[in-house]
């Protein structure tokens, strides 16, 4: 199910969310991860007229988020590292295969160009496989579209049993907090005020009057 948590509740630091959010197992590792939203899909529209200008606006749209501590579990970690693993792996077979292909192949043939364009599309697929290993990925959450919150897809429900405990447990220590300071400046005030009014003799608090020290 997709939940949000307030932005403020994981970057104000310390290990507020204890189980993963794919998993709904204990936290096996805390990372911190630089939440980003989503790209709009109608700025995909600006591409045509340049890359530039979708680049530009897509940055100034973008809102980022970093959690201090999100939580991981061992399945996370290993996802996350045969992803990556994955990711290389193309890479460096990408590679090798160009290596051997060019050296098996002789020179002057037509096979240069599907070659080629072998390598680059196994490059990308690496590519794209390592950069699925991203954290947030692995978490699958992004910054909402306002930058308020962190969204969580197909949040495991565990997960969000604890975001709604931790929402909740947040708006008690807010209420709580203002009833502290409703408090505080109902009591102060007068305290604050005692002694102007408890030492009227204080000639300095005197007001200056007709009956005072001024000569008829
Ligand atoms: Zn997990």
């Amino acid at each position: 199910m997709p939940i949000g948590i307030p932005a403020p509740l994981v970057t104000g630091g310390g290990q507020m969310l204890q189980l993963c959010t794919r998993h709904g197992e204990g936290a096996a590792q805390h990372k911190r991860v630089l939440f980003k939203s989503k790209t709009p899909s109608w700025t995909y529209l600006l591409i045509p007229f340049g890359l530039l200008p979708f680049a530009v606006v897509a940055m100034v749209l973008e809102k980022r988020v970093r959690a201090s501590a999100w939580p991981f579990c061992a399945r996370c970690v290993k996802l996350r590292t045969g992803r990556l693993l994955a990711g290389i792996g193309m890479v460096v077979f990408a590679i090798l295969a160009v290596v051997v292909l060019a050296a098996a192949v002789p020179d002057g043939t037509s096979s240069v160009g599907p070659i080629v364009l072998g390598f680059v599309a196994l490059l990308f697929v690496g590519l794209l496989l390592g950069a699925n290993a991203g954290w947030p990925l692995i978490a699958s959450a992004h910054v909402s579209r306002d930058g308020s919150a962190i969204e969580v897809r197909n949040a495991h429900p565990r997960f969000a049993e604890q975001a709604a405990a931790l929402q909740q447990w947040a708006a008690q220590q807010q209420w709580a907090a203002q009833q502290q300071w409703a408090a505080q400046q109902g009591y102060r005030q007068p305290q604050q005020w005692q002694p102007h009014h408890a030492h009227p003799q204080d000639p300095q608090q005197q007001p200056p009057g007709p009956g005072g020290t001024m000569p008829s």
